[in-house]
């Protein structure tokens, strides 16, 4: 038996019942923060166990008809085939993703930002026509162990133009007993011609039990603050609660707490940090402020009030909305390669501006 997260074992049982009948092209969807590279990875690896678990019917405690489901198919985890997926050398798996997703091996820790950005520029953010050409062999020659072959590629949308084209021949030519599994929460960014020969495949979200369960089992205190403050996500959750998210998080707001801050300064210190969270977390602290300003109200920094008002008295509104249709387009961006640093930089002095 391998680990699962738990709201995986039904959709995946459930595919793998039809493990014969499977289409070659499998597009793994959902929202944000569920585990769907996970539920991918386990979906492979079941299919490349050579001692996959026997079905049996389960249900859930109060088991009635509709709760009850065939579970099977899962990966044993024991055998050779298990073993090799779990080292990452088995001959019949490949997994493509854009370099700057790759996990390095020997922690790089101990690097200062200033020495870490520059290497942190150079990797791709996207899954380039190379990397598709590199699989050729892999796609084309007989299976090593005589099953099946499995592609994992994430998050699918990172794909170029380039690169999905180069993948449409083998979406349209595939070799038998070979599974692509293209995993996306952004279907829209997908083009059309590969989304048009995939199968999709929606993996639901746990609802709020499961979620808050399973984060309680994985030693998170407070679950139902971060869940909430992961929209549901409950792997969103886990990095937010295990990771530097809280204390990132609690420093860049006390920067915009204090108008008389060095935004300079702080965008150095804070160009680390993801992007995407410092938009949120600007997006937040703006409304914060118009809430203040226009009904003494706080949705996000309760903590806060305080600042919050300081800053709402000496604020003009159009000011603030300009700056918030700002931070939209700036999220528009950030998932493309640009240079990180100045955009921060500009939207630190942006907010200065606002507030001022
Ligand atoms: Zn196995």
């Amino acid at each position: 038996m391998i680990d699962l997260l738990p709201w995986h074992r039904q959709p995946l049982s459930e595919l793998l019942a039809r493990r014969d009948k499977l289409p070659h092209a499998l597009l793994i969807h959902g929202h944000q923060g569920i585990g769907k590279t996970e539920f991918a990875k386990a979906l492979a690896q079941s299919l490349l166990c050579e001692a996959p678990e026997a079905s049996q019917t389960l249900g859930t405690s109060e088991a009635t008809e509709a709760t009850e489901f065939k579970e099977g198919g899962i990966a044993c985890g024991e055998c050779n085939a298990c073993h090799w997926f779990r080292d990452g050398n088995h001959p019949d798996y490949r997994e493509l993703l854009p370099e700057n997703l790759v996990e390095e091996d020997g922690g790089s820790d101990a690097d200062t930002p200033l020495e870490a950005d520059p290497k942190d520029k150079k990797k791709s953010k996207e899954i380039k026509i190379d990397q598709v050409r590199a699989l050729a062999d892999f796609m084309t020659l007989s299976t090593h162990r005589d099953g099946f072959r499995v592609l994992v590629i994430h998050p699918a949308e990172t794909m170029n133009m380039a690169a999905a084209n180069a993948l449409l021949k083998t979406l349209e030519e595939p070799a038998a007993r070979t599974v692509i599994l293209l995993v996306t929460d952004q279907m829209a960014r997908l083009m059309p011609t590969i989304r048009s020969r995939c199968q999709r495949v929606l993996l639901p979200a746990p609802d709020a039990k499961a979620a808050l369960a399973w984060l309680a089992a994985s030693g998170v205190a407070h679950g139902e603050a971060v869940l909430a403050m992961a929209g549901g996500a409950p792997l969103d959750a886990l990095s937010f609660a295990t990771s530097d998210y809280q204390t990132e998080r609690t420093s860049f707001v006390a920067v915009l707490a204090d108008p008389a801050a060095d935004y300079m300064a702080a965008a150095q210190s804070f160009e680390k940090f993801d992007l995407n969270h410092i938009v949120t977390w600007l997006q937040t602290w703006v409304g914060d402020v118009v809430m203040t300003k226009l009904a003494d109200e706080v949705r996000h920094h309760v903590d806060d009030k305080k600042a919050l008002a300081a800053i709402a008295r000496q604020v003009q509104l159009p000011k603030l909305f300009r700056y918030e249709t700002e931070l939209r387009q700036a999220r528009r961006v950030i998932t493309h390669p640009l240079n990180a640093r100045l955009l921060l930089e500009q939207l630190l002095i942006s907010y200065q501006r606002a507030i001022h």
